[in-house]
């Protein structure tokens, strides 16, 4: 039985999340119908649970993929930074960002992949990729029966973990994604009152390397979670934490959920994005930012540069040409986001080692003071003055 339209294609996308759909999306638009394109992932895009707590910058979304109030569950006007005693400090800004429906989300871009000519199939399992010859051979089960295809590219946007691409000897050298990844948990959980425009973030031991959040969803229900670094140790399963977290807090919480999921957490530094017309994208080249461990619009937008820089491999006359268009990924994601994700892996460390004390300290000082007066610049400062040696440990980043 034939499951796709081809045998042979120009570019077989992996993954069908913010990276993999950018980049069919780009490259189609792109290439306008004359360039075969498949896209494939195993579920459909917008099928529920999606493991994200779905939180985006307004203007960062909107210079990629025009905001659409159909994929909006809410706007965020402030911030609150909660110590490990409970003192808040708040961050206002009118507009700071947005509470995406993920799904919803998801299925605009699926649509304007559909309009772009993009072949889509979101049935479809990849079970391994191998090197032969000049091209890429994947081996994919539909319904449970296996085919064989051919692509001269592949974009692997399969995800943290990036299985799909894992002890390939011709991608030696290559960014991978399987490193370092951080754990991260979430509840879907009503009887929380929360502001509707407000995402809450809690720091210190208790969410050691790493932070605790909760995310409004639809004014009833709240997304309440934490992530934690990749060397934290913790007593008991991840899920013991977040529901002890919770009845301690938010005694009257009614858990509806509980999702986990893994945070790819450094970013491409000097290894290769593409190899052998392989390119990475998204959480499977490690593009999150390293604090906020956020990753959307950082997928999207490595997305979008590997679509362009697939489209100059295959306008490419000679092999020489081939290799620029594979090293252009690296240089162009550094010059959008990846130099600025250096600077915050390095401040990473220090941010770290500040201590609960220092964390109360500077909370409680700021929450003191007139929430128009609590701006971005008094926070940070106010933590750096509760915990000087940040100064020197940080100067890397101040620099
Ligand atoms: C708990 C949690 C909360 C988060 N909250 C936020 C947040 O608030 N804001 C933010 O910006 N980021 C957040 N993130 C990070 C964000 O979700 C990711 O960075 C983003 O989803 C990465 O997109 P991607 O396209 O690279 O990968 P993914 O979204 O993981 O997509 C990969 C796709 O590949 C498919 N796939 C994998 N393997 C195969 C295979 N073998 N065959 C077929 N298909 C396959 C999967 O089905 C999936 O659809 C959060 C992450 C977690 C875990």
């Amino acid at each position: 039985m034939a499951f796709f339209l081809s045998k042979e294609y120009d570019t077989v996308i992996c993954g069908a999340g913010p990276a993999g759909l950018m980049a069919a999306c780009t490259l189609g638009r792109l290439t306008g119908g004359a360039r075969r394109i498949l896209l494939l992932d195993k579920k459909d895009p917008w099928k529920e649970p999606i493991f994200c707590a779905e939180a985006v910058s307004t203007d960062r979304l909107n210079a990629l993929w025009p905001v659409d109030p159909a994929f909006v569950r809410g706007t965020l006007s402030g911030i609150y930074f909660t110590s490990p005693k409970r003192y808040r400090a708040e961050f206002y800004s009118k507009d700071c960002g947005l509470i995406l429906d993920r799904a919803r989300f998801h299925r605009s871009i699926a649509d304007g992949c559909a309009a772009a000519g993009v072949e889509c199939r979101y049935d479809a399992l990849i079970k391994k990729l191998e090197r032969v010859g000049d091209s890429w051979q994947l081996t994919v089960a539909v319904g449970g029966e296996s085919c064989s295809i051919s692509a001269k590219t592949v974009v692997d946007a399969t995800g943290p973990g990036c299985r799909l691409t894992r002890g390939l000897d011709c991608l030696e050298g290559i960014e991978s994604g399987d490193v370092d990844l951080e754990p991260g948990i979430f509840a879907v959980a009503e009887g929380i009152e929360h502001s509707r425009e407000h995402i809450e973030l809690f720091f210190g031991s208790e969410f050691k390397s790493g932070y605790g959040w909760i995310f409004p969803r639809d004014g009833v229900e709240v997304n309440i979670g934490f992530v934690l670094g990749k060397d934290a140790t913790h007593e008991g399963s991840l899920r013991q934490k977040l529901l002890d977290f919770i009845a301690r807090d938010y005694p009257q919480a009614k858990v509806k959920a509980v999702y986990g999921g893994t945070i790819a957490c450094t970013g491409p530094e000097s290894k290769p994005l593409a190899k052998c017309g392989l390119f990475k994208a998204g959480d499977a080249a490690s593009c999150v930012n390293p604090i906020s461990r956020s990753g959307i619009v950082e997928s999207l937008l490595c997305g979008k540069i590997v679509a362009e820089c697939v489209k100059d491999w295959l306008d490419a006359g000679t092999q020489a040409d081939r290799e620029r268009a594979e090293s252009q990924a690296l240089v162009r994601w550094m010059e959008a986001l990846g130099k600025s994700h250096r600077q915050l892996a390095r401040a990473k460390g220090a941010f770290n080692s500040i201590s609960d004390r220092q964390f109360d300290r500077a909370a409680k000082r700021l929450s003191a003071m007139p929430r128009e007066k609590q701006t971005l610049f008094r926070i940070f400062f106010n933590v750096l003055w509760a915990c000087p040696s940040l100064i020197w440990k940080m100067r890397s980043f101040l620099h």
